[in-house]
């Protein structure tokens, strides 16, 4: 259950549904990905699973490191801005849970800050 899933593996899942999400609808993609958002999928898992902050993990979008290529960085974009709005309908619990880590993440760096 996703709930009792490490962060990364959270974020494993939500960004796994994005990227299906905006292949289908983008692309038609049925079952499988394209060959371009397979690409995309194999890289940000790699990226998440070297993730160096590991529970730690602020959102890539506000990461210090940005450890993704810059061509990359614009695709996984593109997938959030069309795929955020939508996952409260297509996938809620992601994304409620996916808004939950964000928002205690937002919290702590703000309480550092003060
Ligand atoms: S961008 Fe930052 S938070 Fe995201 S996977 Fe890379 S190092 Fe981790
Ligand atoms: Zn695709």
């Amino acid at each position: 259950m996703i709930f009792f899933k490490s962060r990364i593996e959270r974020e494993k899942i939500t960004v796994g549904a994005m990227i299906k999400l905006y292949c289908r609808l983008e692309h038609g993609s049925r079952g499988t990905l394209c060959s371009d958002c397979d690409g995309m999928f194999d890289y940000v898992m790699k990226k998440l699973d070297k993730c160096p902050f590991d529970e730690d993990k602020p959102t890539c979008l506000n990461c210090s490191i940005h450890c993704y290529k810059s061509v990359e960085r614009e695709k996984i974009r593109q997938v959030m801005r069309f795929s955020g709005p939508k996952m409260l309908i297509y996938h809620p619990i992601h994304a409620i849970l996916h808004l939950i880590d964000n928002w205690i993440k937002k919290n702590e760096v703000k309480s550092i800050r003060n």
